[in-house]
C-alpha cells in the first residue's frame, strides 16, 4: 500500500487542477517560501477528514477554497482526491486502488466520496484505522510533530504507538461498543420504568379488559344485526332499483314518443308560421289597397263637393235667370199691351 496520486482543484493556492504523482521511493517537493508546499500536506490532511480549521492554518471553513488573486477569480468550491495503491489489500476493500475524495463549498457544505461513491466521514475513518494514514496517524509528520513525539507527554506518545501497533482500531471499536452498551443500558432503564408504569396500569386494565370483551361481544352482535339490516336494505334497494329501471324504460319510451310528437308539432308550427307570414303579407297588401281606395274616395268626395257647389251655383243662376225671364215676360206683356194700345191708337188714327 502506498500513496499514488494527489489531485487538487480549487484548494488553497491551487485554482487549476493539479495532479501530483508519487512514484515508488521518496518524492520531495521543493520551492521558495510561500509557494504552497505546506498547502499540499494540508490537502492530504483535509481529504482524510481533518475538521479543525486551525490545524489547516485557516480561520474559517472557506479558507481552504481558493480566494482569488489579481488575475484569477475566487472559486466556489474545492476538491481534493487522494489515491492509494491497494494491491496488497491492506485497506479492507475489494479494490486494487482506493480514491478518497472530499469536496467543499463556500456555504460550508462538505461531501466525501470513496471511489467516486458518496459516503460518510465515518466510513473513511473506519477504513483508515490502524493504517497510520488517518488524520491522527503518524504518516503525516509536520513541523513540530517530531518534538511532540519526542516530548515527555506520554499521552501524545501513546497515541502514535497505538496507531502503529494497530490498537487504535480496537480502541475505536471498544469506544463504539461502550457507546452502544451505554445506550442499551439507558434503553433498559427506560424499559424498566415503562414496565413498572404498565404494572400499575394493569389492575384497572383488567376491568377495562372485561368491559372490552363485553364490548367486542356486543359489537359482534351489533355487526350481525347491522349486516342483516344492510342485506335487507340492499334487497329493498335492488327491488326499488328494478322498478325505477322499468319506470325509466317506460319514461324513455314516452320521451321518444314525445320527441316524435314534438318534431311533428315543430313541423306544423313552422308551416303555420309560414302561413301566418303569407297572411300577414296579404293583409299588408289589402291594407295598401284599402288605403288607395280611401284616398280615391276622399278625392271623389272632394269632386262631389265641388259638383254640389256648382249645382248650387247653377240653381241660383237658374233662379236669377227665371226671375229675369218673368221680368222680361212681364215687360213683354206690358210691351204687347202697349203695342196693342199703340195699334189701337194707330187704327183709330187711321180710321180717323
Ligand atoms: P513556507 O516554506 O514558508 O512554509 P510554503 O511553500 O509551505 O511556505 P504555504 O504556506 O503552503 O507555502 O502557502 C502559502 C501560500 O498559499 C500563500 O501565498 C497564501 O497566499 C496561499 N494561500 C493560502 N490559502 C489560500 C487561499 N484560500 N486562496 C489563495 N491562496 C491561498
Amino acid at each position: 500500500m502506498y500513496l499514488k496520486r494527489l489531485e487538487l482543484k480549487g484548494f488553497k493556492s491551487f485554482p487549476i487542477k493539479t495532479d501530483i504523482i508519487f512514484k515508488e521511493g521518496i518524492t520531495s517537493i521543493v520551492g521558495p517560501n510561500g509557494s504552497g508546499k505546506s498547502n499540499i500536506s494540508d490537502a492530504v490532511r483535509w481529504v482524510l477528514g481533518e475538521q479543525s480549521i486551525k490545524s489547516l492554518r485557516g480561520d474559517k471553513l472557506e479558507d481552504v477554497i481558493f480566494a482569488g488573486t489579481d488575475t484569477k477569480k475566487p472559486m466556489n468550491y474545492c476538491e481534493v482526491a487522494l489515491t492509494i495503491d491497494n494491491e496488497d489489500n491492506k485497506l479492507e476493500l475489494d479494490f486494487s486502488e482506493v480514491t478518497i475524495k472530499r469536496r467543499a463549498y463556500r456555504n460550508g457544505e462538505s461531501e466525501f466520496f470513496l471511489n467516486n461513491k458518496s459516503c460518510r466521514l465515518k466510513d473513511i475513518k473506519e477504513i483508515l484505522l490502524d493504517t497510520g494514514i488517518g488524520k491522527d496517524g503518524y504518516s503525516i509528520i509536520e513541523q513540530g510533530k517530531v518534538d511532540e513525539i519526542l516530548s515527555n507527554n506520554p499521552v501524545n506518545r501513546r497515541k502514535v504507538f497505538d496507531e502503529a501497533c494497530g490498537i487504535s482500531k480496537f480502541r475505536y471499536k471498544k469506544q463504539e461498543a461502550e457507546r452502544n452498551l451505554k445506550n442499551t443500558k439507558e434503553n433498559l432503564e427506560r424499559i424498566n420504568d415503562i414496565y413498572v408504569e404498565i404494572e400499575n396500569q394493569l389492575k384497572p386494565l383488567f376491568s377495562q379488559q372485561e368491559k372490552a370483551k363485553k364490548y367486542i361481544d356486543l359489537s359482534e352482535k351489533l355487526k350481525t344485526i347491522e349486516v342483516n339490516s344492510y342485506v335487507k336494505e340492499i334487497e329493498e334497494l335492488e327491488r326499488e332499483l328494478n322498478e325505477i329501471t322499468k319506470h325509466s324504460d317506460l319514461l324513455e319510451k314516452e320521451s321518444s314518443e314525445v320527441d316524435k310528437q314534438k318534431s311533428l308539432i315543430e313541423k306544423s308550427f313552422n308551416e303555420t308560421n309560414k302561413e301566418i307570414e303569407e297572411i300577414d303579407e296579404s293583409i299588408n297588401k289589402s291594407q295598401e289597397y284599402i288605403n288607395t281606395i280611401k284616398s280615391v274616395i276622399s278625392q271623389k268626395d272632394a269632386q262631389v263637393n265641388l259638383i254640389n257647389e256648382r249645382i248650387k251655383n247653377c240653381k241660383n243662376e237658374i233662379e236669377r235667370k227665371s226671375r229675369e225671364i218673368s221680368d222680361i215676360k212681364e215687360k213683354l206683356s206690358n210691351n204687347k199691351l202697349f203695342i196693342n194700345e199703340l195699334k189701337e191708337k194707330q187704327t183709330k188714327k187711321e180710321e180717323k
